[in-house]
């Protein structure tokens, strides 16, 4: 079975994000078969805590009953209908009141998608509509961060901040720029790279400023405090919107329903996927501010010539909807918070123990912990150590699935768990990541 599975996936399985030719090479390293809670369990029956929630998705955990249900009761109700033009559905309309009412004040007329990507490439076409129907098309650039993902559609590719995912497409699209991140510098640095580009674009010309509140793919980057409240400020100096991608950060998974609160910094515009469903259905959607709505609806000029089949689809609603109410219920908010602070004090203590990590830094429960030749110094292991891939496999023999990062000469191990995770649960990745590390020091002959 399981050989026959790996056969078949060498053959007519193109994966995401992978190297074809070691997938060819080797075969799939993993089939999963089974989820419940925290944990996935793969076709050879073992189990592993998954403390990235997937890809950062699964918010409510594994095996939920209730969404297969809502899934289920709205499929066999109505499983698909239009949204498009003057047609409607209830779910849509509940879900898009909902998200509405969650979002900061202002946010409140939401456009749905399929996922993150979508999602982003809608915001770059409506942040450039807004401005053209306002008769400023000259507006047309975006600025974004450099280590920024916000996915791999045609304009969320040139968005993003990571030049490997530009290579397929030969290059970026046009009135792209990516500008330093506050990773490793000051904000003062970070602010003065974002200025410099407007002043360099034409401040005329630049339609919007794109960030994740958190970079995540990134490597968990996480802002200095003064960071988005001077960038909201250098926005509304230029005039320019900011669009917080909240397609990891939202939904619970910092502490705060959306990201950017951890900050009190309100953007015009927010992007949204990943928790939204617990990736029990793909679903994203951009959020606008009355602002932009108001203009939408008193300069439109005529048809808004963008929208998926599945903007709104009623089944995925209907699974977003139970997906927040399990939220709310079980005030998983809360507990990203609280479970975030006991995972960061845990994995403190295991680098005083231990001679190769770095930084240890969460929001909620969206973390990493850095490994680093001299954590004093923070000197960086050589590339060809390959301590992040030594690490992730430590974990994984573990039964734990972190994920890791290593642009720029980094060795970033991401943490971000689904946010029902107990203190047991807690203690136990703390445990697990402990031992993967005191292994990957012995390899290393420290
Ligand atoms: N934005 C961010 C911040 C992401 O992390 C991702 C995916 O990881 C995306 C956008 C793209 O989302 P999707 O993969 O659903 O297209």
């Amino acid at each position: 079975m399981s050989n026959n599975l790996i056969e078949m996936d060498k053959r007519h399985f193109i994966h995401p994000t992978s190297s074809i030719q070691q997938q060819q090479k080797n075969g799939a390293k993993v089939i999963m078969e089974e989820g419940d809670g925290i944990y996935l369990k793969d076709i050879t029956g073992k189990w592993y805590l998954d403390a990235v929630s997937s890809l950062w998705n699964v918010n409510i955990g594994h095996g939920r009953e209730e969404l297969a249900k809502a899934a289920a009761e709205q499929m066999k109700k109505m499983a698909f209908s239009s949204a498009f033009s003057t047609f409607s559905h209830e779910p849509a309309i509940r879900l898009a009141e909902k998200i509405a009412s969650l979002t900061p004040e202002g946010l409140n007329a939401v456009f749905f998608t399929s996922g993150g990507s979508e999602s982003n490439d809608s915001a770059v076409k409506l942040v450039r509509h807004y401005w053209k129907i306002q008769n400023r098309s000259e507006r047309r650039k975006i600025i974004s961060l450099k280590r920024g993902y916000h996915g791999v559609a045609a304009a969320s590719t040139s968005v993003t901040g990571i030049p490997e995912f530009w290579g397929m497409a030969g290059h970026m699209m046009t009135d792209f720029i990516h500008v330093d991140t506050h990773y490793n510098s000051t904000t003062d640095q970070a602010i003065a790279s974002l200025r410099q580009a407007i002043e360099e674009s034409g401040p005329e010309t630049v339609a919007a400023f794109f960030a994740e509140p958190i970079q995540g793919a990134g490597g968990v980057l996480i802002p200095p405090d003064d960071y988005f409240p001077r960038i909201r400020a250098l926005c509304d100096d230029y005039g320019i919107l900011f669009v917080a991608d909240e397609v990891i950060t939202g939904f619970g998974r910092t502490g705060k329903m959306f990201g950017i609160e951890n900050w009190d910094v309100i953007p015009d515009v927010m992007t949204f996927a990943k928790g939204v469903t617990s990736g029990y259905f793909p679903l994203g959607g951009v959020v606008v501010s009355e602002t932009i709505h108001n203009v939408f609806k008193e300069k439109s000029l005529g048809t808004l010539f963008h929208g998926f089949t599945y903007s709104g689809h009623p089944t995925g609603a209907a699974v977003a909807l139970k997906n927040i109410e399990i939220m709310e219920q079980g005030q998983l908010v809360e507990n990203s918070r609280l479970m975030g602070n006991r995972l960061l004090l845990g994995l403190k203590k295991v680098k005083e123990s231990l001679e190769i990590v770095g930084d240890v830094r969460f929001v909620g429960l969206l973390g990493a912990v850095e490994l680093v030749e001299e954590p004093v110094s923070n000197k960086r292991f050589a590339q060809d150590q390959h301590v992040t891939l030594k690490a992730i496999e430590a974990l994984h023999e573990r039964g734990v699935i972190c994920r890791g990062v290593t642009y720029d000469n980094t060795d970033i191990i991401c943490i971000a768990p689904p946010l029902i995770i107990n203190q047991e649960q807690v203690d136990q990745l703390v445990e697990g990541v402990y031992e993967a590390i005191l292994k990957v020091q012995q390899q290393l002959g420290i």
